[in-house]
């Protein structure tokens, strides 16, 4: 049977490797929705080529737009939704079997919880949400019998270095020790606190290993990335932050391990190409050809590993505190991040403010557990003003620099 797949922001870094990845198998793949969030000439060329069933633009404009220009070329069977409802509405369609959740950011958080609440298989490559939302969102896997499947290379390594029945969100067996997280180091690895107080955008965004959207990149590069994978990884395994440790692996090629009771440490390896991971979660429990050339260990030589700089780097250390802490702490830590590196992005504000607000706007978050997905809005909502706030403030300091 050909599994129909709705990716979830197709134009994106990820939703474009999941189309290479579904393109090279047609036998087993069909694309039944694409949606972006406003760049619709990007969708409309993967349209083309994919003719889904669907086509989803949150921007009203862009739908608009996308409309006329499908039906320019003919293609007025492949229908055009506007609004972000419509993301939750394909994500939960009927004839949808798999979902790949490739929104970057706290807007991937209801339409991915409206795949798992139909029971999909749920590919996910969207942090963000189980950063806001773990609680919510592995009970509601549970309850709603979704399968879940990490793509993030580091949760999809540590998922293949677990025994063939365990499922995300069950609890570990006794036998595992320890967790072990690798992480490049992004384009800043060995800097000094004080080198990173004027590096620049165009830097940060170029990592040395894997090519990503913006957002993911600053993040690689302040090591909040590896921050919200910690508290991925919490929440995807059932495991406390301190059984998990932090290895920089400057090559990129050991995407993470488990280190057993037996003294084992299974690791997988890898080139740092996101169609492996992808390709894995489509076919599991089977593999596919990702079109991912063959790693040779001859080139890479050798593997090394280093512990991460907290004084330098503090993002890691607030996404640890945020967890346990817990009540809104994740939510603010996560709000406070997008809004830090959207200035940082824009060129308002210093590298180095990223974790300084982060940090004022977490000082800030209630303690209260958050009980309904509403709570998690509004949480992220408040932290968001917070954070706006401490915008202002760094971009007057950055200005008068
Ligand atoms: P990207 O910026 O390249 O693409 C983001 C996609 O989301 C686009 O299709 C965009 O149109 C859509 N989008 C953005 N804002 C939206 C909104 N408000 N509403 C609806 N859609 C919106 O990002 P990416 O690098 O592909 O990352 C996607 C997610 O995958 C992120 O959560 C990221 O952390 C995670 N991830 C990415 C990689 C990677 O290699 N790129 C690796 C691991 C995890
Ligand atoms: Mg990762």
């Amino acid at each position: 049977m050909i599994e129909s797949v709705c990716i979830l922001g197709a134009t994106g870094s990820i939703g474009k490797n999941t189309l290479k990845v579904i393109a090279d198998h047609p036998q087993r793949y069909s694309v039944f929705a694409l949606s972006a969030n406003s760049d619709w000439s990007g969708l409309y060329d993967l349209c083309l080529q994919f003719k889904p069933k669907y086509a989803v633009v949150v921007d009203l404009d862009s739908a608009s737009q996308l409309k006329f220009a499908l039906s320019g070329a003919g293609l007025t069977q492949i229908e055009v939704c506007g609004g972000a409802a419509a993301l939750s509405m394909i994500a939960s369609h009927d004839d949808v079997d798999t979902v790949m959740a490739a929104i970057v950011g706290a807007a991937g958080l209801e339409p991915n919880l409206a795949a798992v609440r139909a029971g999909k298989k749920v590919l996910l490559a969207n942090k963000e949400s189980l950063v806001l939302a773990g609680s919510l969102f592995m009970d509601a896997v549970k309850d709603h019998g979704a399968v879940l499947l990490p793509i993030d290379s580091e949760h999809n390594a540590i998922f293949q270095c677990l025994s063939d029945g365990y499922r995300c969100g069950d609890s570990l067996d006794v036998s595992v020790d320890k967790v072990l997280l690798t992480a490049s180091g992004g384009p800043f690895r060995g800097y000094s606190a004080e080198q990173l107080q004027d590096v620049t955008v165009e830097q940060a965004c170029n990592h040395p290993n894997w090519s990503m959207g913006r957002k993911i990149s600053v993040d690689s590069a302040s090591l909040m990335n590896k921050g919200l994978e910690l508290i991925e990884a919490c929440w995807l395994f059932d495991i406390n932050p301190d059984d998990i440790d932090v290895h920089i692996h400057p090559e990129s090629i050991v995407h993470s391990m488990v280190a057993y009771s037996d003294g084992s440490i299974l690791a997988q390896l890898g080139q740092p190409d996101m169609r492996t991971p992808i390709a894995y979660g489509l076919a599991w429990p089977e593999r596919i050809n990702a079109g991912v050339e063959r790693l040779d260990l001859f080139k890479v030589a050798s593997l090394n590993f280093e512990k991460p700089d907290d004084h330098a780097f503090p993002c890691l250390r607030l996404a640890k505190e945020a967890f346990k802490r817990g009540g809104s702490s994740c939510a603010y830590l996560n709000a406070a991040n997008e809004v830090a590196v959207s200035a940082f992005l824009k060129g308002n504000i210093s590298f180095t403010s990223i974790p300084d607000i982060i940090e004022r706007v977490l000082s800030q978050a209630p303690l209260e557990n958050l009980t309904s997905i509403q709570d998690v809005l509004d949480a992220d909502a408040k932290a968001r003003q917070f954070a706006s706030r401490y915008v202002v403030e760094a971009v007057a300091q950055f200005t008068t620099l």
